[in-house]
């Protein structure tokens, strides 16, 4: 269902025409300032000392620019990009093909890095640390360990989840960054951008309008413009503007605050079959027939970071906000302060 989604951050068929709105420089990345300054401070000292970049993690929800950003790193060092995903690489052999032929100084890009086999992770440090590859030939007794020596190389891993990274990988990152939501006039600035590229116009409040509904999340902004440039190419307009954002966004399901009804699902389930909560993940996952992963990585990010709920060690619960959204009256007091109320 949620691969569905049209304001999920994760990919889906069909973004290929976002590529075309990627950003290939960092003074065309928009927001991220803190992560930005970081990485071009130490882009600078890498290329003054003529070295691979230290090794880059970016950690942040789905859609936010952490690929972009990697590509941008490979970019800005003019060296040579390589991207794979985590889960694709099952064996050693898969992991010493790669490293075995990165051009020196390059950036390695892996995404989902906190799916990587234990073997494979482990495979890793040696790599990350001290550019060589022990890797085992052979088997029984007769088995050695073959040391070969790797180019030096800039590995940039991106997760969604940092909190399932194992330490000692966490460790070998030089420049941990975190990516967090944008804002709105951050993501105007995008759609504004977006639209250029996209060739359609679109007035200040047009941009405002589907900024807003975004979810605060670039990926989304880049899928929503899109939609509703459908909507003005179907209208014969060449322009995008407020109103016809919202009709058509209104359309699509995604309310005011950006909503859609995967979220409304998720809110209206803990409101209204376990009273606001605190309820489990696992439970919200079955209730929903959704992935718990998808639930934590793609759903809640945004609702938490809005309000709309909040984690507590018992599980997830409605917030007054998350309430008023449904249109449902928040209780005033829970059950314990009731009793506490009668001591
Ligand atoms: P992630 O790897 O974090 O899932 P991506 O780097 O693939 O996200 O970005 C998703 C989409 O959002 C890309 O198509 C890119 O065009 C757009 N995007 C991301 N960050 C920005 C930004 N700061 N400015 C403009 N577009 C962006």
């Amino acid at each position: 269902m949620s691969e569905e989604r049209l304001i999920s951050g994760a990919r889906r068929d069909g973004d290929e025409e976002l590529v075309k709105l990627r950003p290939q420089r960092l003074e065309d990345f928009t927001g991220q300032k803190i992560v930005c300054e970081n990485l071009k401070i130490f882009i600078t000292a890498a290329l003054a000392r003529g070295e691979a970049l230290d090794h880059v993690l970016l950690s942040g929800p789905p859609g936010l620019g952490k690929t972009t950003l990697a590509q941008i790193v490979a970019h800005e060092l003019d060296v040579d990009f390589r991207s794979i995903a985590a889960p694709t690489i099952t064996k050693i052999g898969d992991l010493a093909a790669i490293l075995t032929t990165v051009q020196p100084n390059s950036v390695l890009f892996i995404d989902e890095i906190h799916r990587l086999l234990p073997t494979i992770e482990e495979t890793l440090y040696s790599a990350m640390e001290d550019f060589q590859l022990d890797v085992l030939v052979g088997s029984g007794p007769a088995a050695t360990t073959v040391r070969v020596p790797l180019q030096p190389f800039t590995l940039i891993g991106a997760t969604t989840r940092s909190g399932l990274l194992s330490q000692p990988l966490r460790d070998r990152f030089g420049i941990p960054l975190r990516l967090d939501f944008y804002d709105p006039a951050e993501l105007k600035k995008i759609v504004v951008r977006g639209a250029g590229i996209l060739n359609i116009g679109i007035t200040d409040d047009g941009a405002i309008e589907i900024a807003k509904r975004s979810r605060g999340t670039p990926r989304v902004a880049g899928r929503l413009l899109k939609r509703v440039r459908d909507f003005a190419v179907f209208e014969g307009r060449k322009e995008i503007d407020a109103a016809l954002a919202d009709r058509a966004l209104q359309r699509l399901d995604v309310d005011k605050q950006g909503l859609d009804m995967m979220d409304r699902r998720y809110l209206t389930c803990i409101a209204q079959k376990y009273a606001g909560g605190p309820v489990g993940a696992d439970t919200l996952a079955a209730a929903l027939s959704e992935e718990r992963d998808t639930i934590e990585e793609v759903i809640e990010p945004y609702l938490l970071q809005q309000g709309y709920i909040q984690r507590t060690p018992r599980g997830r619960m409605l917030s007054a906000m998350g309430f008023k959204h449904l249109g449902l009256s928040a209780p005033t007091s829970s059950q314990n302060d009731l009793f506490s109320a009668q001591d």
